[in-house]
C-alpha cells in the first residue's frame, strides 16, 4: 500500500471546514415538499417532532410565516431528514437540513445546509459528465471544493452562502450521483488547492482551444495575476468537439447586442478584431456606427449575444457578410484556470489527477482544508 503524501496545510482560510448553506429555491410563490423516510421538523422557539405526512406537500408563504400543506409554520422552520431520509423538491432530492425561510417579498427560500463533501456530490454531475475518467473527476472535485471554500459566504447578505446556479457552481443535490462521483470526492476528501499558504481562487471552464488565458486578462483587471492563474498552452483538449466553430449573427442582432450597454448613433455596419492578449483571446471589437468606432469589450459582446451562443472569445477571425458577420473561433467557456476536455483527455492518457492540477495551475500546491 502506497501511503498517501503529506499535503501542506491551507492555513488561512477565514472559515473552517464543514458545511455549506445552499439555496435551492430562492424567492418563489410555492415549492412542492415530498418527504422521503423519517423526516423531523423544528420550529424556532418549538421543540422538535416527527413530521407525520407523506407524499407530496406545497409550502406557500402566508401573512408571518409559512404553510407547508395544513401547518402554519414559522419562517426559519427547518426540516431535519434522518437515518437516511431524503426530501424531494421539486424534480430534485435531497438529504441536507431544510431551512424554510419567508422573504421580505412575500416569496419563499429553501436553504439546504449540509457538509461541503455531500455539497460537491451534487455538484460535480452538473459541472462534469460523471461518466468521465475518475482522475478526471478527481481534478474537478479538487477544484470545485477550493471554488467551495474560496467563494463560501459570496451570497451571505442574502441569507445563505452560495447559490445552485452558474453565479456559484451548478448543484442539484443527490440528484445524477454515482459511483463514480462518490469516490472522485471520497478520494480526494477535504482537498483543495492552495498558493503561498492561501487558498488559490479557482476557475474551470469546457474547453480552452489550445490555450488557456491569464485570469487578469480574463476580467479586465489590471493587477499582476498569481502565477498558478497565468495561461498555459494546452495541447491536450485538441480532440474536444469545442476545438473548432463557427456562429453568425446579423448586423441587427450585433447592434440590438451592443446597445444593451452603451448608446450607439446607429446600427452597426462593420466590425474588426481589436486587441487581443496572450493567449490569443480577443479582449476588445471594433465597430462602426453612423461614421463612428467604438472599441467593445469581446466578454461583454459575449455575455449580450449568449455565453451559449458565442462559445468563447477566443476568436481566430471574423468574415464580414452582407447581412452579418461571421466569427470563427475555438473553445468554449471563459479560458481560464481547469480546461475540462484537456483534464479528460489527460486522465485518458494515464495522469493522475495531482499532475492533470499542477499543468493547469502551475506552481500551486495540492493541499488540504485546516479544520
Ligand atoms: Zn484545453
Amino acid at each position: 500500500m502506497i501511503a498517501a503524501p503529506a499535503l501542506a496545510l491551507v492555513s488561512a482560510i477565514s472559515a473552517v471546514a464543514g458545511s455549506v448553506q445552499i439555496a435551492i429555491v430562492r424567492q418563489a410563490a410555492s415549492a412542492e415538499l415530498a418527504p422521503e423516510g423519517q423526516v423531523l421538523i423544528a420550529q424556532p422557539g418549538g421543540k422538535t417532532k416527527g413530521l407525520e405526512w407523506k407524499g407530496a406537500l406545497m409550502l406557500k408563504p402566508r401573512e408571518g410565516g409559512l404553510q407547508l400543506a395544513d401547518l402554519r409554520l414559522k419562517t426559519e422552520t427547518r426540516l431535519i431528514p434522518t437515518g437516511g431520509a431524503r426530501i424531494h423538491v421539486g424534480p430534485n432530492v435531497y438529504r441536507g437540513t431544510l431551512i424554510l425561510r419567508l422573504d421580505p417579498g412575500q416569496t419563499l427560500t429553501v436553504i439546504e445546509e449540509l457538509g461541503v463533501e455531500e455539497y460537491l456530490e451534487g455538484v460535480l454531475p452538473h459541472e462534469m459528465d460523471p461518466d468521465w475518467p475518475l482522475e478526471a473527476l478527481k481534478a474537478q472535485a479538487v477544484v470545485a471544493r477550493t471554488f467551495t471554500y474560496a467563494n463560501r459566504g459570496k451570497f451571505r447578505k442574502d441569507g445563505f452562502d452560495l447559490t445552485a446556479d452558474t453565479r456559484s457552481q451548478m448543484y442539484k443535490g443527490m440528484t445524477a450521483v454515482n459511483e463514480n462521483v462518490r469516490a472522485a470526492v471520497r478520494q480526494t476528501r477535504g482537498e483543495v488547492l492552495g498558493w503561498k499558504g492561501k487558498l488559490l481562487r479557482v476557475y474551470y471552464h469546457a474547453c480552452c482551444g489550445g490555450a488557456t488565458t491569464d485570469a487578469g486578462a480574463a476580467w479586465g483587471g489590471d493587477g499582476e495575476t498569481d502565477r498558478p492563474l497565468k495561461g498555459v498552452r494546452d495541447p491536450w483538449c485538441a480532440a474536444s468537439p469545442h476545438m473548432k466553430w463557427a456562429i453568425y449573427f446579423a448586423w441587427a442582432d450585433l447592434t440590438a447586442a451592443i446597445s444593451e450597454r452603451r448608446m450607439l448613433n446607429g446600427p452597426i455596419k462593420s466590425l474588426r478584431i481589436g486587441a487581443r492578449d496572450a493567449a490569443g483571446y480577443v479582449r476588445t471589437f471594433l465597430v462602426k456606427s453612423a461614421g463612428e468606432t467604438v472599441e467593445v469589450r469581446a466578454a461583454e459582446l459575449r455575455g449580450s449575444l449568449g455565453a451559449g451562443e458565442m462559445k468563447s472569445v477566443r476568436i481566430k477571425s471574423v468574415n464580414l457578410l452582407k447581412k452579418g458577420v461571421e466569427f470563427f473561433g475555438g473553445g468554449s467557456g471563459h479560458g481560464v484556470g481547469l480546461c475540462q476536455w484537456g483534464a479528460r483527455r489527460q486522465a485518458e492518457k494515464g495522469r493522475n489527477y495531482g499532475r492533470i492540477l499542477k499543468f493547469y495551475f502551475p506552481g500551486s500546491e495540492l493541499s488540504e482544508v485546516d479544520e
